[in-house]
C-alpha cells in the first residue's frame, strides 16, 4: 500500500494509486495514528511556534497553540491560527499543468510532465553544459526535502547551480557569522529576551515579524532597557524605551559610533577580548574616527541620543543585540551585521545569559537551508570548495566524490542575471515566488520570459511565476508531509502529515524522487527512502560538525523533548537543556577566537536628487501577511486584517506639501517601475521617506537591484522614487 497516497484515515483514490503505480514510487509506513491531537511546528515564520493539530477521524480540522512548547508557550500570531485554511483552498492545484501550442497551461499527467521536464533539461545539459539549468528553492520546505533536491539536483542529475530564497533574507547572516564566528552560528535561546537588562533590536520590527518573540521580551521580568535602531517609528518602536530613527543606511556609522563611545566610557571586556577574539587593536582603531559629531551627522540622531544608548550598554550586565532584515537587506549588511558582533564581543557580551549577537532568521525553515541544503554550503556546513570536505561527503552518501561540485552554487541573482548571458536556460523554481518577490520587478519580468523552460513546482497556479512557467508541477504543503524545520534558536522540531493533499499533489520529497528515477539517477538515492531515512543520512553528515545532531534518537524524540536544538551530539543530556553557543568562550576558527570584523562604510548606490526627491523603505506590514501572499491571501479572515490594496506611508508634512490627504490614490514611481497604491498619513515615516509592504505584487517594480558584495543579499530596504498625485500622472 502506498502510504503517500493513504489519508491519516485510510482513505485512497484509485486515480492516485494509479498514478503511484506509474510512477513507481516507494511504499512508505503510514505515520500518524488517528488520534486525537497531534503537534508541529508552524510553517510560516523561523519562530517556530508548535501547534496542536486536532483530528478527526485523523484528519486535521483545527487547531491551536501548543502551551507547553517552550517557544511559544499556547501563544501563535494569526498566521499561525489559520494555517489550515489556504491548504484547504478550493483552487489548489490538483494536476501537473504544461503549457500547450497554444499557449495556456492544461492538465497532463505526471508521467507526461516527468518526460518533459526531464527531456527538457536533459537537452539543455546536453548542449549547453550543467551550468544551463539551475533551481532556486526556499526556506519553506522542511529539511528533508531541500537536502533531497540539493543531492538529486547537484550529485545525480549533474547541474552546478541552486539557490534558495533565503538568499533574500538570510545570507547576510550567514556569511557575517561564518566570518566572525568561523561557522554560521546564531547563538543564542529565545530565554535570552527574557533574560536581558539590555535589548538592542536593529533593523526588526519584532512585534510585527516575529510577534511571538516580541511577546518573549514582554515577558522579561527585569524591566530592561528595549532600544531600537530603525528609521521607523515601528510597532516594535514604539515599545521601545530609546528609539533611535536614523537615516537610513546610516546604521555602519551609527554602530561604530557606538564602539568609539564605549572605548571612550572604557566599556571593554578586557579580558573577554583577549583570551577569546583576534583583531581588536585594528577594530579601535578603525573606529576611533568616528566621533559623536561625525556620527551624529550621519545619522541625523542627536548627540544626547548617542550618549544616551552608549551609556546604557556601557551599564548594562546582560546586552544582548539582535537584528534581522533592516540590517541583512542592506548594501553592506554584511559589515553592518559584524559591526553588530563586534559590540557583543567587545563587551563580552556574548555565551552568557541574556546576551548575543542575535541574528533572527526569516522563514520558517531558513536554517535547514543554510545547513542541509547543499547550495552555498556542502551538507552540515561544510564547504564545497575544500576537497575534504568532499571526500568526506562522498564517504558518508557512499558516492563517487567526482560527482560533488568543487565550489558553491552561484547566488540567486548571478543564477537570474545568467538568463540574460545565456548561461541559465532552464529553471526549476520550487516554493517560491521569484516573479513576485525578487528586486527590481522588471527585469525579473523579461529575464524569466526569455527562459527555455521554467518549471514552477507550487501549491497554486496562480502565481507570479506559475504564470510564466512552461510546466507547472502540483505541491503538498505544510500538514500534507513529514520532516522537520529549524527555527531561529537552532531549534529542530517536526512537521507531519494530517492532511491529504489535493488530486495528484505531491509531497516535495517524492516530486524530486520521481525526478531521479525519471532522469536515470534513482538508484543513487535507494537509501534516502523517505524524510526520516534522509534525517538519519543528515544526522551522519553533522557528525564532528558544529551543528552536530547524531544524538537526536529519530523524529519521536523531537516529538517528546519539545524540539532539540542544535548541536546535540552523540552523548548529549536527554532532554536536551535550552542552550546557547560560546559559553565556553571558544568559537569555530581554527584557532576557536572569534575575529573582529569592520570596512569603511559605503555609500548607497542610488541616492536620492531633484527628480527622486524620496527614499523608499520595504517590510511586512503586518502579522497577517506572509511574504508574497500566495497562502494568506487565501483566508478571509487574515485578508479582514490588512488593506486590501497597496499603501503608501507619507509624513504628514510631506503630504501637505504634496497636497495629498490619507486615502488618496497615488503613484509611487522610481527609475525602474511605478505602482498605484493608497496614502496612509503616517508620522511613523520620517519626512523624505515612504514606506510600502512587500507583500503587493507591485512594490518591487520599485526597488533597486543592489546587493551585498560579500553575500549577495539584495538591498530591499534603500531606492529613491517620488510621488505623483492624480493631477500629475501624466507629467513628465
Ligand atoms: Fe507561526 Fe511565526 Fe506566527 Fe509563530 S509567530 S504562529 S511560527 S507565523
Amino acid at each position: 500500500m502506498s502510504g503517500i497516497f493513504r489519508s491519516v484515515d485510510g482513505r485512497r483514490t484509485r486515480e492516485l494509486k494509479r498514478v503511484s503505480g506509474r510512477l513507481g514510487l516507494p511504499q512508505v509506513p503510514e505515520r500518524l495514528a488517528p488520534d486525537a491531537t497531534t503537534s508541529m511546528v508552524c510553517g510560516y515564520c523561523s519562530t517556530g511556534c508548535s501547534l496542536e493539530v486536532h483530528l478527526r477521524d485523523g484528519v486535521a480540522v483545527n487547531l491551536s497553540p501548543h502551551v507547553s512548547y517552550p517557544v511559544n508557550r499556547g501563544t501563535a500570531c494569526p498566521k499561525g491560527w489559520e494555517s489550515l485554511t489556504p491548504m484547504q483552498a478550493g483552487d489548489r492545484l490538483t494536476s501537473p499543468m504544461l503549457r500547450n501550442k497554444h499557449g495556456r497551461l492544461e492538465p497532463v499527467g505526471w508521467d507526461t510532465a516527468l518526460s518533459v521536464m526531464c527531456e527538457q533539461f536533459g537537452a539543455l545539459k546536453e548542449a549547453h553544459g550543467p551550468e544551463s539549468v539551475s533551481f532556486l528553492s526556499t526556506g519553506q520546505i522542511p529539511t528533508e526535502e531541500m537536502a533531497l533536491l540539493g543531492a538529486v539536483f547537484k550529485f545525480g542529475m549533474g547541474f552546478r547551480h541552486g539557490d534558495g530564497n533565503t538568499r533574500q533574507c538570510m545570507a547576510t547572516s550567514v556569511v557575517a557569522y561564518k566570518q566572525a564566528f568561523g561557522f554560521d552560528a546564531p547563538p543564542y535561546t529565545y530565554a535570552d529576551f527574557e533574560e536581558s537588562d539590555v535589548v538592542v533590536l536593529v533593523g526588526s520590527n519584532l512585534a510585527v515579524a516575529h510577534p511571538i518573540m516580541w511577546q518573549r521580551l514582554a515577558a522579561n521580568p527585569h524591566d530592561p532597557e528595549i532600544i531600537v535602531i530603525d528609521p521607523r517609528t515601528t510597532e516594535t518602536a514604539q515599545g521601545a524605551t530609546q528609539h533611535l530613527p536614523l537615516a537610513p543606511k546610516s546604521d555602519l556609522v551609527l554602530l561604530y559610533g557606538l564602539a568609539k563611545a564605549l572605548l571612550d566610557r572604557g566599556a571593554v571586556d578586557r579580558s573577554f577580548v583577549a583570551a577569546h577574539t583576534t583583531g581588536f587593536d585594528e577594530f579601535a582603531l578603525h573606529v576611533s574616527g568616528y566621533s559623536v559629531d561625525r556620527v551624529s551627522e550621519a545619522t541625523g540622531l542627536s548627540a544626547a541620543a548617542l550618549e544616551r544608548v552608549a551609556d546604557t550598554i556601557a551599564d548594562g550586565e546582560r546586552v544582548s543585540f539582535w537584528w534581522t532584515m533592516g540590517v541583512n537587506q542592506s548594501h553592506e549588511g554584511v559589515r553592518t551585521a559584524q559591526a553588530i558582533i563586534d559590540l557583543a564581543l567587545m563587551t563580552g557580551n556574548i555565551g552568557r545569559p541574556g546576551t548575543g549577537a542575535n541574528s533572527i532568521t526569516g522563514q520558517c525553515n531558513a536554517m535547514g537551508s543554510r545547513l542541509f541544503s547543499n547550495t552555498s554550503s556542502l551538507f552540515g556546513g561544510r564547504d564545497f570548495a575544500d576537497a575534504g570536505h568532499r571526500a568526506e561527503v562522498a564517504a558518508i552518501l557512499d558516492i563517487d566524490v567526482a560527482r560533488i561540485p568543487d565550489g558553491p552554487s552561484l547566488a540567486y541573482d548571478q543564477i537570474i542575471e545568467g538568463i540574460a548571458t545565456g548561461m541559465t536556460r532552464g529553471l526549476w523554481v520550487i516554493a517560491t515566488n521569484s516573479a513576485h518577490s525578487w528586486i527590481n520587478q522588471s527585469d525579473c519580468h523579461d529575464l524569466l520570459d526569455r527562459l527555455e523552460f521554467l518549471v514552477v513546482q507550487d501549491l497554486y497556479a496562480d502565481t507570479e511565476t506559475a504564470q510564466r512557467a512552461d510546466l507547472v508541477l502540483p505541491a503538498a504543503g505544510w500538514g500534507e508531509k513529514d520532516g522537520t524545520f529549524i527555527n531561529s534558536e537552532r531549534r529542530i522540531g517536526p512537521v507531519k502529515r494530517v492532511l491529504d493533499s489535493p488530486g495528484q499533489a505531491l509531497a516535495d520529497f517524492w516530486i524530486f524522487k520521481a525526478v531521479a528515477d525519471r532522469w536515470g539517477c534513482g538508484e543513487m538515492f535507494s537509501a534516502w527512502s523517505d524524510p526520516e531515512a534522509v534525517f538519519e543520512i543528515l544526522q551522519r553528515c553533522s557528525a564532528g560538525t558544529p551543528c552536530d545532531i547524531t544524538g537526536i534518537d529519530g523524529y519521536e524524540m523531537l516529538d517528546r523533548a519539545g524540539g532539540v536544538q542544535w548541536p546535540h551530539p552523540t552523548g548529549a543530556p536527554t532532554p536536551a537543556p535550552e542552550r546557547r553557543l560560546f559559553a565556553d568562550g571558544r568559537f569555530f576558527t581554527d584557532d576557536g577566537r572569534a575575529r573582529f570584523c569592520f570596512e569603511d562604510p559605503r555609500a548607497v548606490q542610488e541616492p536620492t536628487d531633484h527628480r527622486y526627491p524620496f527614499v523608499l523603505l520595504t517590510g511586512r506590514g503586518t502579522t497577517s501577511q506572509w511574504h508574497t501572499q500566495t497562502r494568506t491571501g487565501r483566508s478571509d479572515v487574515l485578508r479582514g486584517l490588512y488593506p486590501a490594496d497597496a499603501y503608501v506611508e507619507v509624513n504628514p508634512v510631506d503630504a501637505e506639501d504634496l497636497r495629498c490627504r490619507h486615502g488618496d490614490r497615488v503613484r509611487v514611481e522610481s527609475r525602474r517601475g511605478a505602482m498605484t497604491a493608497t496614502v496612509f498619513v503616517n508620522a511613523a515615516v520620517q519626512c523624505g521617506h515612504l514606506f510600502v509592504p512587500m507583500h503587493y505584487p507591485e512594490t518591487n517594480q520599485l526597488t533597486f537591484p543592489a546587493v551585498d558584495p560579500y553575500s549577495r543579499q539584495p538591498s530591499y530596504k534603500h531606492c529613491a522614487v517620488r510621488i505623483r498625485t492624480p493631477e500629475r500622472w501624466e507629467v513628465g
